[in-house]
Formats: structure tokens, sequence, C-alpha cells
């Protein structure tokens, strides 16, 4: 089987929020996502996903994927999409780095490998384990009253896991966390991300006042050198996202015990590929993971929840439920949350269909 064509299509996706805040002053009111249609001479298609949650989270933009997509596509054209490990050398030897441009390439030859195969991204990822999946909702950046309404507006649609937004001045980061968490059912689980808006002296500030309290710290510093500092001095359980870059930085942080959790974005190490060896490196060495991405809609939904559904129940930490947080759809089949949870689609492939209608024209064709 060979690629014959790939289209490239822009998807505007408003907040059903309005706007989304974190740390540093950063906020978004709408998804940028890019959509990748990987078409092959067999017939067989394939659909990827990739959204930068703004141009200033990670180091990845939404113009950047489709000029990205522009260099690398042309490279693709003629390789097997059912192999995957070849396209991704092959993809590495073109364009170095820029793994967000990769991950929405590399989800689609999923789904391809997996409709060829009749099987779901599940079953190719080691197979569906336990029961459906807990999803965490992450509460925007705002004043304590404010994020604890919030919480308590998820925690009755069915939410049971909450993901603070701090990272602003010690003060009020401790007064969001005393806010939320003073509301705490048993059994949930709250996670405080500062998205590396603390330095150390007030990261060690906050940890040492919300010593008594159930929860876990997220990516306190900008750095991994910050960010191990502060583990060090703090008995709550660590969570490392944006610090945790690529397979290498993964094995130095085993070593070093940095962290009892680490978030795997899809596209941060650019698709199911990598994710996979990274979710398997942190089940070998005992650490759970969040499995979940910058952003997006139906098609990173279902490539997460595939990754989530064969990862063993006991190191699913959280998982990300992104279309949840947009006020519609863009494919038919695609996983959509009940309550606090969530299940990865049957079908084969990723198991979704998109809609034409909600991806409009296509803004580049590769061929
Ligand atoms: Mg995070």
């Amino acid at each position: 089987m060979k690629i014959s064509r790939i289209l490239v299509y822009c998807v505007d996706l408003p907040l059903k929020e309005g706007t989304y805040s974190f740390s540093g002053g950063r906020s978004i009111r709408s998804y940028d996502s890019t959509v990748v249609r990987i078409e092959t001479d067999e017939g067989l298609v394939g659909y990827g996903e990739v959204c930068p949650l703004g141009p200033a989270y990670l180091p990845a933009y939404a113009a950047g994927v489709r000029t990205g997509i522009a260099e690398l596509g042309p490279h693709l054209i003629g390789l097997d999409p059912t192999a995957l490990g070849v396209l991704n050398r092959i993809m590495d030897r073109h364009l170095k780095g820029h793994a967000y441009v990769k991950s929405p390439i590399d989800m689609a030859c999923w789904d391809i490998l997996g409709k060829a195969a009749g099987l779901s991204v599940s079953t190719l990822l080691g197979g569906r384990q336990g029961e459906a999946i807990d999803c965490y909702r992450a509460i925007s950046l705002d004043t304590p009253e404010r994020m604890a309404e919030s919480a308590a507006a998820y925690r009755a649609e069915g939410y049971r896991r909450f993901q603070l937004k701090v990272g602003s001045d010690v003060g009020t980061d401790i007064a969001r966390i005393e806010a939320v968490t003073g509301n705490s059912k048993p059994g949930e689980r709250v996670v405080a991300d500062a998205n590396g808006g603390w330095l150390a002296h007030e990261a060690l500030r906050v940890v040492d006042a919300i010593r008594g309290i159930d929860i876990a710290v997220e990516q306190p510093c900008l750095s991994y050198e910050e960010n191990l500092g502060v583990r060090r001095h703090t008995p709550h359980p660590f969570v490392l996202d944006e610090s945790i870059d690529s397979p290498a930085v993964l094995i130095r942080a085993l070593g070093d015990r940095a962290m009892d959790v680490v978030n795997i974005k899809i596209s941060k190490y650019g698709g199911l590929t990598i994710s996979r060896q990274m979710r398997d490196m942190c089940v070998a060495g005992g650490v759970a993971v969040t499995i979940e991405d910058s952003g997006g809609s139906d098609i990173v939904t279902a490539a997460i929840t595939h990754l989530a559904h064969s990862t063993p129940e006991q190191f699913r930490f959280n998982c990300s439920d992104c279309n949840s947080y947009l006020g519609h759809g863009i494919a038919d089949g695609a996983p959509r949350r009940v309550g606090g949870r969530i299940e990865a689609p049957d079908g084969p492939g990723l198991g979704v269909s998109p809609e034409p209608a909600r991806l409009g024209d296509p803004v580049m064709k590769i061929e």
C-alpha cells in the first residue's frame, strides 16, 4: 500500500467556556486545529489531527503545522503508511524536530493500519484494558471563588478529577487550591498545574503551605532542574508535563525519580508511535501517565482514548476529553464523555469518520 495524496484542512473550534486561561497571562478563545486526510492507492483513507494550545504554550503553533506539512508532505508520497517505524524515520530525515507537525501524519497512518488490519488502534497499541477511562477537567485560571464554582459545576456533570490552573502569585494560588479542595469529595483526584509559571522560591512556598492537602503538583517551574529541586522538597505526588519533551529526557527523569506521573501529550512526541513508547517506558518504570494532547477535537480525542484504553488501569492517572471543551464535534463515531468517563471507539482504526461539512475545503493538497 502506498500514500497517494495528503489533504490538509483548517478547522476553527470555539471553546464552549469562551476563554481558557493559564499561567503567564496566556489565554485562548478558539482552537485552530489542523486535520490531515491521508489517501492510499488501495482506497483506504486515514485521518489525523493536531491542535497547538495557541502559539505560546509548547514550541508549536497552528500556522507552523501547515508550513511543516507543506515541507514534509512531498517526501511521504509513495511510502507505505502501515510501516510506522519506517515512516517516522523518513519524516525525521526530512524535517528535524517539529514533532507536532509529524503528529497528525503518524496518527492518520495508525488509522490506516487499523483499517487495513480490521483492528482498532487500541488493539494495535496493546489491547483494551480495564473499564471506561476517567477524564479530568481543567479549571481555567480565575479567582479562587470562581474556580471553586467551576469545579462544582463540572462535578455536577460527573467529573471526579480536576486540574486547577495556578502559577500566578503565591498567595492567590494557595487560596485557589484551598477553595477548590475545600469542597473535594472522597475518591476525587485534584492536580494543581502551574504550567511552569512559578520560580523555585515561589513553588517551595506553595508546596509548603498546602502540605496537608491531598493534591498532586504539576510542572511548577519551567526547567527540568528547577522542578527536580522542588520535587525533592515536597511529599505531594509530582507530575511533569512540559519538561518531558522527548524519550531521552524521560530516560533521565526515570533515573532521577523526578516525577510520579508523566503527561503524555500525543503531539508533543510526534504522534502515537513515540507516545506509545513513552507510555510503555513509564509503565516499565512504575510511573503513571496522563494521556492527553494540547488541544483538538474528535480525532485527537479518539487517539487519546485508544492510547489510554490500552494502558494498564493502575497506570492511568488521568485522561483528557479534548472534544468536551468544544461546542460541536467534527466526526461521526467519536468518543463522547458520559458523566466523567469516556471509552475508545470499537471500530477499525481510530473509529471516527469526519463530517465533510465540518472540515470545509482543503487548504492544501499534496500528491
Ligand atoms: Mg499540564
